[in-house]
């Protein structure tokens, strides 16, 4: 097992501190970070979300006028809330070569191991910038990080490729899902259920749209495309929430769905959504109106993202396998901010300590190997990019 640095550890530490549970602002923790990096002389910009309180953080480290290599995570967990946690999960609790914690894995150690080496880089002297961006609200879809790469679209000077510090288990990934996820509002008319027919039950027309989306997952399973490098390795379709009626004895007048496809990076989920809409349009709601005009059926898209294919062969990809040690890379089904970047003209991968398996779940841990890997990582970077 590798050693790691306390300097890490003890950011780590620092870090998971903050509850950044993506409905809490993450301030305290962007400001925290924003400090840190003031005393070593590096200025932040922050781009903020509607009500101010929520933060990213981009900072060029180095020559301010080259393009450099862009470390980038969110700093954002998911909730604790009704899990089984055995430690306070915003105190990090070492125990067995392990340190648990929410946010260990995904992904504060990342950002907190890029920090932690920093001190080092700006002493030996960076020849090529390092970047960091460090958005808000990635654990919703990644909404945060769209308004810090529309400003990095007005400046002058952008990355050249970026490093997203998911957890990969320090697996090079150069392929993941994209995301689309709506919500459904299926209005219907009230009245007795004693009186079924003279109603538009709003409960059973979603019914019919949740079966559809099923069907269509079916579909997609037994008749593809199929991407053997994925698992799944197909186009998914799931409805996760579902909400309609007040009482057994009257037709519901409202329900509203949530579903979601997570699609091969490479297909276009346009059409799948347009012949859900087609079938809701032409079908449904001709049914519905003929009983009342008021009745319909409304989409609201919810937080989407595109897949991500990187090149295998592009600069950041074999700079990535260089400096894991390790020349293979992966997929991943799980999305990330990296086909973001890629779609804003910046190429990425996916590399960062610990394991996806372990996030989201009560007792979230990262291997202190890993985070010795993550160092690894980071400092053979620095030899790459430093004069000394
Ligand atoms: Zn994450």
């Amino acid at each position: 097992m590798n050693k790691c640095n306390l300097a890490s550890v003890d950011m780590i530490k620092q870090l998971v501190a903050f509850d950044t549970t993506s409905r809490n602002p993450n301030m305290l923790l962007i400001e925290y970070i924003r400090d840190y990096l003031a005393d070593l002389g590096v200025d932040s910009h922050l781009t903020f979300d509607d009500s101010g309180k929520k933060a990213n953080l981009y900072a060029t480290c180095g020559p301010q006028d080259k393009p450099g290599i862009l470390l980038s995570g969110h700093t954002d967990c998911v909730p604790v809330d009704g899990q089984d946690w055995k430690t306070d999960p915003f105190h990090v609790h070492a125990q067995d070569d392990r340190l648990y914690g929410r946010g260990t894995s995904d992904m504060k150690s990342f950002i907190a191991i890029a920090l932690a080496v920093l001190p080092e880089m700006l002493e030996r002297g960076l020849r090529s910038p390092v970047h960091f961006a460090f958005s808000y609200d990635e654990e919703i879809g990644c909404v945060g990080v769209q308004r810090l790469i529309a400003q990095l679209e007005g400046m002058a000077v952008k990355p050249r490729a970026c490093i997203v510090g998911e957890p990969t288990g320090m697996q090079v990934v150069t392929g993941h899902k994209g995301k689309y996820g709506a919500r459904c509002h299926v209005h219907g008319l009230e009245c007795h259920s004693a009186l079924a027919p003279q109603g538009v039950n709003a409960v059973e027309i979603a019914a019919e749209l949740v079966a559809r989306l099923r069907k269509m997952g079916q579909h997609l399973r037994e008749h593809g495309p199929i991407d053997d490098t994925f698992d799944p390795p197909c186009t998914t379709v799931h409805t996760g929430i579902i909400q309609g009626g007040t009482a057994l004895n009257i037709v519901p007048k409202l329900c509203t769905f949530e579903y979601e496809i997570r699609n091969l990076p490479d297909h276009d989920v346009a059409p799948l959504m347009a012949e859900l809409e087609d079938y809701a349009d032409n079908v449904l709601v001709t049914e519905m109106r003929a009983i009342s005009e008021e009745a319909g059926i409304s989409w609201e898209p919810l937080a989407s993202y595109p897949g991500m294919t990187a090149d295998e062969d592009s600069e950041i990809s074999r700079l990535a396998k260089a400096l894991s040690g390790n020349d293979s890379s992966g997929r991943v089904s799980f999305g990330t901010e990296a086909g973001l970047f890629q779609a804003a003209g910046i190429p990425a991968v996916v590399c960062g300590p610990g394991h996806i398996a372990q996030a989201h779940k009560p007792n979230e841990f990262i291997d202190l190997d890993q985070v010795a890997r993550g160092e690894a990582f980071v400092s053979a970077l620095m030899a790459e990019l430093c004069e000394r």
